[in-house]
This record gives C-alpha cells, sequence and structure tokens, in this order.
C-alpha cells in the first residue's frame, strides 16, 4: 500500500511504530498530488515547504488537506473567490490550533464553492474540481475539493464546512465518510462566515474512525467562539469499542420517501441499506418530520441573509481585490464588489439583503425564524422516539458539469441534509453503495440529536460495518 492511500489511523499508526515519518508521508502526498492531481483539480494551492517544515518540526504528524476558507497563518485563503486573491491569514483558526496540538498539519489548500455556496464546486472562482470515480461529474459542494481529495486519494483526511450539506453531500458524490457535527460543537474562530447561524467544520475522512478521530481533536468550547459551550467531549474514538444495530431505533421519516426527483438507484441504496439495519438488529420505526416541506424556503431565506451581512466586510479597503476604475469611495466598494464577486454569490447577497430590508423582514426573515423553530421542534419530537433517522443523503448520484443550470434545481439537492442543519443537530453521511449502471459513490445520512456525536460515530461505525462499500478509493 502506498503511503497516501493511508488513513488518519493506519498513518498514525505507521508513524508510531517509526514504519515511516510525517516527513515521509507529506512528500508521498505531494508526489500524489504531482502525477494525479492535474485531472481531478481538488487542490488550489499547497505550500510544499510550510507542509514539510511543519512535518520536521512534529514527525509524528498527520497531513490534513484544508478546505480553502479556514485560516492557516501565513497561508492564502481565498474561498475559491477572485475577491480573496493574494490574501494571505495572519493567524490560525482555532480548528487548525486544535489539530495541530493533537498531532496533526494543514497541508494543502483545497477547492471549494465560493463562500461555500454551492452544491457541486462550479461556482468556484478559482478552478475546476472533478469527481475522482467519474471525471465527467462534479464533485459534490461546497466542499468539492475535500471530497474529491479524499476520494482520489490524494491525502490522509480533510477538513470541510456544512452549512447545509456542505460536508454530506460531496462525501456522498466521492465515497468519503463525512461529518456535520452539531451547531456549536466545533469552534469557527477563523472560519470565514457564510450562514453564521449554520455554519459548521467536520471531519471527511476514508472511514468512520478517522472521523471520530478527527473530531476528538476538533471538538470544544471555545473562548473565542461564543456558540460552543463548556460542554465536555466525549471520547468518540471508544465509542466505537461497542459499536452494534442491536437494538438501534433507526427512523425513517415519511415526508422523505416520496420526494420528486429522487433518483431511483439512490432510493435502492437507501431501501438497502435500511434493510441491512434491519438484519443487523436495529428497530426500524416510521416517523415524521411535518414541516420539512418548508425547510428549502426557510433555509434560502436564513442563510442568504446571514451572507449578505458576513459578505458586507468584503469592500475592497480591508481585504483583497480593490478595483483599479474606482474614481471615489462609493464606486470603489461597488466596483471591487462587481468584480470580486460571482454569480451565485451576487444573487445570494441581493437575496439576503431584499429579505432583510425594511419592510420585509417581517414577511420574510422573521417568519421564517418562527419556522425553522417548528422545523427543530420536529427534530427534538423524533429523537424522544428513536435513536437515529436515516436518510439518503442527497436526491441524486453526482451529477455532470452544467446539469444543473437554473440554481432552484442546485438547490434542491440539498433536500436532505438542510432540514437537520436547520435544527442544529449532528449528522453523518457514509458510504452505502454504488449505482448499477454508471458505477457512482452513493452515500446515506444518519441524523442524531444535539450533541449527540458518541452515538451518531457508533450508528455510523456499525452501518459501515455492515455496508456493501468500504469507504474510498477511486484510484
Ligand atoms: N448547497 C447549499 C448552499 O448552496 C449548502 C452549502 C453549504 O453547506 N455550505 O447554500
Amino acid at each position: 500500500m502506498e503511503l497516501y492511500e493511508l488513513g488518519v489511523k493506519e498513518a498514525q499508526e505507521g508513524l508510531a511504530a517509526g514504519d515511516f515519518t510525517a516527513e515521509d508521508l507529506v512528500k508521498a502526498v505531494i508526489a500524489r498530488k504531482n502525477a494525479a492531481d492535474g485531472e481531478v483539480g481538488a487542490y488550489l494551492t499547497f505550500d510544499e515547504e510550510h507542509a514539510l517544515e511543519l512535518a520536521r518540526l512534529n514527525p509524528r504528524s498527520v497531513p490534513i488537506a484544508i478546505k480553502d476558507l479556514i485560516n492557516v497563518r501565513g497561508q492564502p485563503c481565498t474561498c475559491a473567490s477572485k475577491i480573496l486573491k493574494g490574501y494571505v491569514s495572519p493567524y490560525d483558526a482555532t480548528v487548525i490550533a486544535k489539530l495541530k496540538a493533537a498531532g496533526f498539519i494543514p497541508a494543502g489548500r483545497v477547492n471549494m464553492d465560493e463562500f461555500a455556496m454551492g452544491s457541486s464546486t462550479e461556482n468556484s472562482g478559482l478552478g475546476v474540481t472533478r469527481n475522482p470515480y467519474d471525471l465527467t461529474r462534479v464533485p459534490g459542494g461546497s466542499s468539492g475539493g475535500s471530497a474529491a481529495a479524499v476520494g482520489g486519494n490524494l491525502c490522509i483526511a480533510a477538513l470541510g464546512t456544512d452549512t447545509g450539506g456542505s460536508i454530506r453531500q460531496p462525501a456522498s458524490f466521492c465515497n468519503c465518510v463525512g461529518i456535520k457535527p452539531s451547531y456549536g460543537r466545533v469552534s469557527r474562530f477563523g472560519v470565514t462566515a457564510f450562514a453564521s447561524s449554520l455554519d459548521q467544520v467536520g471531519p471527511m475522512t476514508k472511514s468512520v474512525e478517522d472521523a471520530a478521530i478527527l473530531m476528538k481533536a476538533l471538538a470544544g468550547h471555545d473562548e473565542h467562539d461564543g456558540t460552543t459551550p463548556r460542554e465536555e467531549v466525549p471520547d468518540y474514538v471508544k465509542a466505537l469499542e461497542d459499536a452494534s444495530m442491536k437494538g438501534v431505533k433507526i427512523g425513517i421519516a415519511k415526508e422523505y420517501s416520496n420526494v420528486t426527483g429522487l433518483d431511483p438507484e439512490v432510493k435502492r441504496i437507501t431501501d438497502e441499506a435500511v434493510k441491512a439495519c434491519e438484519n443487523a438488529g436495529a428497530e426500524i420505526v416510521e416517523v415524521s418530520l411535518p414541516h420539512t416541506e418548508y425547510a428549502m424556503a426557510v433555509y434560502y431565506i436564513i442563510a442568504p441573509a446571514e451572507a449578505s451581512a458576513n459578505l458586507a466586510r468584503f469592500d475592497g479597503v480591508r481585504f483583497g481585490h480593490r478595483s483599479e476604475k474606482a474614481v471615489d469611495v462609493f464606486s470603489l466598494y461597488c466596483k471591487s464588489r462587481a468584480e470580486g464577486f460571482g454569480a451565485e454569490v451576487k444573487r445570494r447577497i441581493i437575496m439576503g439583503t431584499y429579505v432583510l430590508s425594511s419592510g420585509y423582514y417581517d414577511a420574510y426573515y422573521s417568519r421564517a425564524q418562527k419556522v425553522r423553530t417548528l422545523i427543530k421542534r420536529d427534530f427534538d419530537a423524533v429523537f424522544q422516539k428513536v435513536d437515529a433517522l436515516l436518510t439518503p443523503c442527497a436526491p441524486t448520484p453526482a451529477f455532470s458539469f452544467g446539469e444543473k443550470q437554473d440554481p432552484l434545481t442546485m438547490y434542491l439537492n440539498d433536500l436532505y441534509t438542510i432540514p437537520s442543519s436547520l435544527a442544529g443537530v449532528c449528522a453523518s453521511s457514509v458510504p452505502a453503495g454504488f449505482t448499477a449502471d454508471s458505477k457512482l459513490p452513493v452515500g446515506v445520512q444518519f441524523v442524531c440529536g444535539g450533541f449527540e456525536e458518541a452515538k451518531l460515530f457508533k450508528i455510523s461505525k456499525a452501518f459501515e460495518d455492515i455496508s456493501p462499500v468500504k469507504a474510498a478509493r477511486a484510484f
């Protein structure tokens, strides 16, 4: 087995046994990137000297690919946007500091949809990323570079972020494990904000155990992020020891089963996953999430509203691109933003500004907040009855470039991931099978209650053990 093929656990074992050093690992990843990333395009930049230097400082560390919106001191942080081209981070995000403290090093920056807005990575302003399982298809998004890097064996593991599905959907498209932690479980200090009431950082890996190892390093209180409670971080790795489906109550939401646009192969693979859980001793319970139908509408009010406020800081004065055509301060703002942001980001800023504007705030934003509460209550009620929900991760497998031209069709790809994001609970994507005709990977989603990651890991691992596929290796 080549070093770049290793997962986190295997890499840690090899380092501990003295079979190789962190420098060997980083060199192997770099060589692999140089040989194979030309056609995939997972990486935006890779400061080889920086990664090798960190590896020499900690010879037992494991390199992790970082989504290009998480700040690493001295490295670019573009959010895949022209507006941040040339920007260099002055500090480490808390997740990076925590990773370093736990024996990991940031190595390479991976592509994404601009400011994490999208489901295919086609909205990147800086490059194209292809699905390593089928280069004519998208890797998903917005953490498409992270998923392509893990699925294509171009890294050991990666960090992504998830606001409405951006870890889980690309993980499903590229045969990786992805974890969206509960809101507040992981610090967002130093992570460029998209929608602050939804954003979370999480691991994208080759196995559930790898994800648990990384989550153990990432989770916990941070004095720089007021949304992270002082709640103890359970030992997620230890929790896997007695992973089993026996007696686990798995909920199937009746509102999710007859969604229009659900691909028959995704349905088959999800149904087979349910059967496999049942055969392994789980109890399958039908449940209801009655406000599901409003989730998309609510998300596409709240997320753009928050984005419009968060992106106001990119004004050509403090960060990144500054228009050369400006004649006064107002045109400096307008032209820098017009030139720097891509079409989807502009669409969100305009939508968000509209729903927050006086006269419309009550009709849209504040009503959306009320419906969000109802959606959250649906989940609270369901988790009184079951341990976890099992759903498709996305309604389709990876689609072709340009296939979803109109924004609404693209938005609908997040149908299954958005409700749990609005509820603030935790969820995973675990590889579950391949489509019969085109052999594309498909993952299923498990959802557990807020701060129930230990349970989520257990159930995800129990499923991984009985799933027809192990996570990931495209080529
Ligand atoms: N695809 C969704 C969007 O475009 C979710 C993105 C995300 O989770 N960052 O908003």
